[in-house]
């Protein structure tokens, strides 16, 4: 039996909203009765520590969590969120992409990319949630809580009773440890506005930049450093780019075109410590190799971690981080719920257990939650993996990118396109397309990598392999889907 079975199998039974909080004889009523007589029996209490739903953290997926429950009229005096940061929520990925366009090129801020506006919802700024009636608690992280008496404990020493949890804590930025140099003044990570606008003052007097780390964030920062004309290293330990899904030889177009932008590359190496200047700002970051490399900022993009604590005891999962929950975000503790980055769940399409830490992800992991948790749908959540970056975008850059990549990426490879500009690579495995990227595509051409990801078609490698362009390898592809 698969560890998803297993996990699913041992789940406590479905209890839609989990609620202590409710009278037994209000468990078994519909779910609108319900609402009267909760708000009934505990209005004296429900201003002070008594919440009917809480959503721990305000990042993206609780942003889109707490739509849902507006589209429920479930918002209304009955929602709380409780978050570490001191804005509303917004669509993180913009940190690393528009926000950090040069000051004269019309940089993204909020009140801007609140969500859900990444996804052409309405923009939820801090007076949308007071309109909708919605609590927020802004920079008070909560640290504890109590599950048998469903109680949750902030940092200001708030008590707020819960009817049902959701927990959105998202990720935290992985850290160099403060030994070898990660706390230095010049040091950064890039998680939310605070690090971001942290970030924009050192590059403001920046010379030197080095950015540690070859994955999405490292590569759109670097991308975004050389668009403020900066002298920019990309240092990373693996042979190329985006090792976990680029092939090598789709690394080396783009590895090409920063090159052409200006970003110096620095592959195989690792990094020995990063060292302080005399002022106590960075100055250098030193190699295992002895070499050493002048900066003024350093940027560290490494990945991320779960931000699961206080949560631990709900069950993490050893393999993949993160609470684990089922196909409807249920944890194991009754009227707890775990959604976006921090959630391992069942990815039913591939039949295994996952965490993803993709945007798209985390908006509809809290719609199928909040959905599942308010309404009668049953239905487990079936997730299709996609990814996307876009850099070079601000106003006057030689070339913009903009790449997708839906499905697996298992099995062999067929690339065909020459990235001036479009560029795609199909996934091949076992005779079926699992998975396909694509550079510069039409919205048309976009729209059927989902479907051509979700059907799996059995597909004609050697005719791919002969396509003389990427609009002929998508209509070959296209073609198999409709056999
Ligand atoms: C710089 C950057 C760029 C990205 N770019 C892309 C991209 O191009 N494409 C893509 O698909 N994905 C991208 N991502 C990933 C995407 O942003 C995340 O997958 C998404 O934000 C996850 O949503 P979430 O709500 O689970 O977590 P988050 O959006 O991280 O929100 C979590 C929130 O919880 C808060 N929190 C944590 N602990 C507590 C606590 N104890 N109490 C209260 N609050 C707490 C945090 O402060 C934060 O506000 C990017 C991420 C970053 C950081």
């Amino acid at each position: 039996m698969s560890s998803v079975r297993t996990f699913m199998l041992t789940l406590s039974l479905p209890r839609k909203h989990g609620l202590s909080l409710l009278s037994p004889q209000s468990s078994s009523i519909g779910f609108r009765s319900f609402r009267r007589s909760y708000v009934a029996a505990s209005s004296s209490a429900f201003a002070n520590e008594n919440r009917e739903f809480v959503i721990v953290g305000g990042g993206n997926a609780a942003g889109y969590a707490a739509r849902t429950f507006v589209e429920h009229d479930m918002a209304n005096g009955r929602l709380c969120i409780v978050s570490k940061e001191a804005y509303a929520p917004y669509e993180r990925p913009a940190l690393t992409k528009g926000y950090l366009f040069p000051l004269d090129k019309k940089p993204a801020r909020l009140p801007g990319f609140h969500t859900c506006v990444g996804s052409g919802g309405e923009r939820q700024t801090p007076d949308w949630y007071k309109e909708k009636g919605i609590e927020m608690f802004y920079e008070d992280p909560v640290t504890g809580i109590d599950i048998e008496k469903q109680t949750l404990r902030t940092n200001s020493g708030k008590q707020l009773k819960y009817g049902s949890l959701i927990i959105a804590t998202g990720c935290t930025a992985s850290r160099f440890p403060d030994k070898i140099g990660g706390n230095l003044s010049g040091v950064h990570y890039v998680r939310d506005v605070a690090d971001a606008d942290s970030l924009i003052s050192s590059l403001e007097k920046a010379r030197k930049v080095v950015v540690v780390g070859g994955g999405y964030i490292g590569m759109e920062i670097a991308a975004a450093a050389v668009g403020w004309k900066l002298d920019t290293t990309i240092i990373f330990p693996e042979k190329h780019l985006l090792p976990r899904l680029f092939t090598p030889s789709l690394s080396k177009r783009y590895e090409e075109l920063y090159q052409e932008n200006g970003v110096k590359f620095l592959k195989g190496a690792s990094i020995k410590n990063l060292e302080a200047g005399s002022g106590g700002r960075i100055a250098a970051v030193k190699l295992e190799d002895g070499s050493a490399i002048e900066a003024d900022t350093v940027i560290i993009g490494i990945g991320a971690k779960p931000a699961v604590g206080p949560f631990e005891r709900l069950g993490l999962n050893t393999n993949v981080g993160g609470i684990q929950v089922d196909g409807q975000f249920r944890t194991s503790a009754p009227g707890i719920f775990a959604i976006g980055d921090v959630a391992a769940f069942p990815l039913k399409m591939y039949d295994r257990v996952a965490r993803v830490e993709h945007v798209d992800h985390a908006r509809r992991s809290a719609q199928h939650c909040i959905k599942a948790l308010l309404s009668a749908q049953t239905r487990m959540y079936d997730y299709l993996p996609y990814f996307y970056s876009r850099v070079f975008e601000y106003e006057g850059s030689p070339r913009k990118v903009w790449w997708q990549f839906y499905g697996d990426n298992v099995g062999e490879t067929v690339e065909i396109g020459n990235f001036d500009p479009k560029i795609a690579t199909f996934w091949v495995d076992s005779g079926k397309l699992k998975g396909v990227l694509l550079e510069s595509g039409s919205t048309e051409e976009f729209e059927l990598l989902p479907k051509l990801a979700r059907s799996r078609p059995s597909v004609d490698k050697a005719k791919l392999q002969n396509a003389s362009s990427v609009e002929e390898a998508l209509n070959i592809a296209r073609t198999s889907l409709q056999v």
